[in-house]
């Protein structure tokens, strides 16, 4: 996609919210015939105004502030909200222009090239939500000091909502911690989606992908990685599985979580805490476990794939 391609949404939003206003006024003048005739008395006082405007007159306005008035009673009346026929706009601020003022670009502008370099990063798996979690795949025998495995899930599971609606009011970093198969990308993608429908951008990578775009990178290939440290939440799924590269995998690691400080990183790992040391150093270990910047959750029990 390109900019022109980006300025075509716009187009769509434009014509999609002008069918959902359409719909609305069909619905309310079916259940109230009088709004629909206050409607068209309005738009005819409003272009006979215009008329007088343009020849030096000055109209009378007070008989169309009566008239929309009374049409917002008898939508009230009716049980509708009294902005029900407002016109429909998925950003109010530019009303679906990308414009604002005619010369700056809207924040969803940019959060739409954004979205669109990213492309792929963006998992749109509606399967995966915290709404269709389902916590009873896990086992609810007691393992650890009386808890269940399902115990558990039920507490990192809070711990994760609580993180997403929070988003981004929480620590830049969240650290999902554990053994294999125990649901920790199925939370950390829960994370991503909850965080997406609250309005945000989201990405996720597995650490093979995002690292071998860095080696290429490296390489001196044409890799865009300004969407990789710009987006609000990054999600690096399985870090410590990727080969390590001489000059790439520490250095850009350091650089990423660096120069996304002041944004949020959401690193799914099976690595032993200590192993992180020993892979990537003191420098990016004490990055990801002080505590002023970093939420762990570690997870504990059985593969549940087994
Ligand atoms: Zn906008």
């Amino acid at each position: 996609m390109s900019i022109s391609d980006v300025l075509a949404e716009y187009d769509r939003i434009q014509r999609q919210n002008e069918t959902e206003k359409n719909r609305r006024r069909r619905q309310a003048y079916k259940k109230v015939p009088e709004l629909k005739e206050i409607h068209e008395k309005v738009k005819t006082l409003q272009i006979e105004r215009l008329k007088q405007s343009i020849s030096g007159h000055s109209g009378d306005k007070d008989e169309i502030l009566a008239l929309q008035e009374k049409a917002i009673t008898l939508l009230t009346d009716a049980g509708f909200d009294q902005h029900y026929l407002d016109p429909v706009y998925t950003c109010p601020a530019c009303r679906d222009t990308g414009v604002i003022d005619g010369a700056q670009r809207c924040g969803c502008f940019k959060k739409r090239v954004l979205e669109d370099k990213l492309d792929a990063a963006r998992l749109t798996d509606s399967s995966v939500s915290f709404e269709q979690f389902n916590i009873d795949i896990f086992d609810d025998k007691p393992i650890e000091k009386g808890k269940s495995q399902k115990d558990q899930m039920v507490s990192y599971k809070q711990v994760a909502e609580a993180y997403a609606n929070k988003f981004p009011d929480c620590l830049p970093v969240l650290l999902l911690s554990g053994g294999i198969g125990l649901g920790k990308t199925y939370i950390a993608k829960c994370i991503m989606r909850r965080v997406i429908e609250r309005g945000n951008t989201a990405a996720y990578y597995t650490a093979y992908r995002l690292f071998s775009l860095f080696h290429r990178h490296r390489l001196g290939e044409n890799i865009d990685l300004d969407p990789i440290f710009e987006v609000p939440l990054l999600i690096i799924d399985d870090i410590g599985t990727e080969p390590m590269t001489r000059n790439v995998t520490v250095e850009y690691f350091f650089d990423l979580i660096n120069e996304r400080s002041g944004l949020h990183t959401i690193i799914v790992t099976n690595l032993p805490f200590e192993e992180i040391n020993a892979r990537y150093g003191e420098r990016i270990h004490s990055r990801l476990m002080d505590t002023r910047h970093s939420q762990k959750i570690i997870f504990r029990g059985k593969d549940i794939r087994y």
